[in-house]
């Protein structure tokens, strides 16, 4: 047992020859430190060595053989991506040949006939062992699939290049395959890497032909740094032309970020640069590239900003509560029944921004709770003292994002806040985004119900303007839903979506749902709206999102139209 782990712990070496007498002296002197295998002519050699290609630590070879000449078998191994790099060794009694092997990729040589049989054990032993350091070497430096560098090899090397060459110009590209998980998910892991192995050799086949370095890191995120380029499209196009050509049926799409080369600006900021930009390129079904410009520099700049103001924007009081009134159409005439809480912040030094700059910000880094938190209890707390002050029955509507939603502890956060100020769960609804629905649904329907049967109310936001149909509405657990801006806008001049929002209506009551419409800008729109069956309207019409102050006056408006 133990002799035979030995065994085959000992590293194997294969050795070629016709002639038997020198296998046999070969054998004799390596037998004790390594395990052997022969072949006599380049054909059993080749075909050995393409099956145990892995095991194989040196191939000693004879040059003259009938069938295939170990010249031959030094090419094919040269040529074949799992043998190039089994180093040779060349047995040889002519020295001409000797340099001819050396040049076409042998590492070493031992002239025939054998003898000093402790200086070829000693040439044996340096090859393999260099061979395996070099092997080493590459398999830390190099990402094993796709043989482009690793991410810190990657980097040290444009670093160097960087450095090294300071008149260079060269440009950082980023390439992501577009829905790289749902590849792997849809079609399995394997086919998952032979599409990142088909990347990485049309990558390494660019390299060749320009001068650059490549990288894969981040599963399908493949970094070139590459000599300045004026045409990416043409790139791109003949980068997913070779993809498509490996995968005729699979459609698979590659985006690609580029940052052109800029006078001082280093190789990291440059990659940063590229991978926004190709960031930028998700979700465009209009285009697979983007070369970084002026306008995400800026936009980059704020989002900095943003990032870094929003501790002291919460501290310092500059994120202010807005309210928009919400309005029973069907009343006679229309009552104030709730307003929806919408998020302002006044920056220091970038002034009033819209929640649309910096809502999706917070929305992709988890940030958003913090802010949707702050909205909660200014609203909750609000509501309160209108309702203890005037003695109205009001509700208030709050924005909750899928983030919320998956990654806090939502149901008691809510509830908390609505003990705390001793409202009941039916003044508070909650706003979700229609997009919110379509992923992970299961959960988000759990934890939804949950919330329901707690008494708050749910409303979907945005209906219509993203994934779920009509045909799916039945499924799902809302109470209202909140038809989409885009239906209101044209709703005077276009029959088309005049009929879309009768049908909404339709069904939204045939499944017991309240319709809010939002974005009602004035009184055509109105009207229609009211014809169609619809409860509940929001928009510029009736005000804009106003400060808590000027709500009150709203408030005090509506008591006093009601004692009329
Ligand atoms: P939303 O929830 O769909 O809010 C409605 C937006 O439409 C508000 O924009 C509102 O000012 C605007 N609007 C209302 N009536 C009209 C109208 O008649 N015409 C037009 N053209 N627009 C109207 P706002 O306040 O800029 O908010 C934009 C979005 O930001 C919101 O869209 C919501 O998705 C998000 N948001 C705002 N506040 C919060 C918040 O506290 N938390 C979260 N998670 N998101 C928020
Ligand atoms: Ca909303
Ligand atoms: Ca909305």
């Amino acid at each position: 047992m133990l002799e035979t782990d030995q065994i085959k712990k000992r590293r194997k070496i294969l050795i070629v020859d016709d002639q038997e007498i020198n296998c046999d002296i070969l054998g004799s002197i390596l037998e004790g430190n390594y395990s052997l295998a022969f072949a006599h002519n380049g054909q059993e050699a080749i075909d050995y060595i393409r099956q145990n290609s892995n095991s194989i630590s040196l191939v000693m070879l004879d040059l003259i053989m009938p069938v295939m000449s170990g010249f031959e078998v030094l090419q094919i191994m040269k040529q074949d991506e799992d043998m190039e790099n089994i180093p040779v060794i060349v047995l040889t009694s002519e020295k001409e040949a000797e340099l001819k092997a050396l040049k076409i990729g042998a590492a070493d040589f031992i002239t025939k006939p054998f003898d000093m049989y402790e200086v070829i054990l000693a040439r044996v032993e340096r090859v393999v062992e260099l061979c395996e350091g070099r092997e080493l070497i590459m398999a830390a430096e190099h990402d094993k699939l796709t043989m482009l560098y690793t991410r810190n090899f990657f980097f040290e090397y444009v670093e160097r290049l960087y450095e090294n060459h300071p008149e260079a110009h060269f440009d950082a590209v980023v390439i992501n395959v577009d829905q790289f998980h749902s590849i792997n998910a849809v079609n399995g892991r394997d086919f998952g890497d032979k599409v990142l192995h088909t990347i990485g050799s049309i990558i390494r086949t660019f390299l060749s032909e320009t001068k650059g370095i490549g990288g894969r890191f981040e599963t399908d995120s493949f970094n070139i740094y590459c000599e300045h380029s004026e045409d990416y499209d043409l790139l791109l196009k003949d980068f997913q032309k070779q993809i498509d050509d490996v995968f005729p049926s699979a459609s698979i799409h590659i985006r690609m970020g580029v940052m052109l080369w800029q006078e001082g600006l280093n190789p990291m900021a440059m990659f940063d640069h590229a991978k926004t930009a190709c960031g930028k390129v998700r979700g465009n079904y209009s285009t697979s590239l983007m070369v970084f410009n002026e306008e995400m520099r800026q936009r980059e700049i704020m989002d900095r900003m943003l990032l870094n103001g929003l501790k002291s924007a919460v501290e310092d009081n500059q994120l202010v509560v807005h309210y928009q009134p919400k309005y029973d159409i069907q009343s006679n005439p229309p009552r104030l029944v709730s307003a929806e809480a919408l998020i302002r912040w006044k920056h220091p030094e970038l002034g009033f921004i819209s929640p649309v700059a910096f809502i999706p910000l917070f929305e992709g880094n988890g940030l958003i709770s913090t802010i949707d938190n702050f909205v909660w209890n200014k609203a909750a707390n609000q509501l309160a003292k209108w309702k203890e002050e005037f003695g109205i029955t009001l509700s208030i509507s709050v924005n909750v994002s899928r983030y919320d939603i998956f990654s806090i502890n939502l149901v008691e956060k809510l509830q908390e806040i609505v003990e705390k100020c001793k409202l009941s769960c039916e003044d508070i609804k909650l706003e979700i985004t229609e997009s919110a629905y379509s992923e992970e649904a299961d959960k988000l329907f759990g934890i939804i119900d949950e919330l329901k049967d707690l008494g708050f109310v749910i409303e979907m936001d945005d209906f219509g303007s993203g994934y779920s149909s009509l045909n799916m509405l039945s499924d799902m657990p809302v109470d209202v839903l909140k038809m989409d801006m885009k239906f209101i806008r044209n709703i005077e001049i276009s029959e088309t979506d005049r009929r879309l929002v009768a049908l909404i209506i339709d069904i939204a009551k045939h499944l017991n749902l309240t319709v809010v419409a939002e974005g009602v800008e004035n009184q055509g729109q109105l009207e229609i709206l009211k014809n169609a069956g619809c409860d509940i309207v929001q928009g510029y019409y009736f005000s804009r999102p106003v400060s808590a102050e000027e709500f009150e006056e709203l408030i005090k408006r509506e008591i006093s139209t009601e004692r009329e």
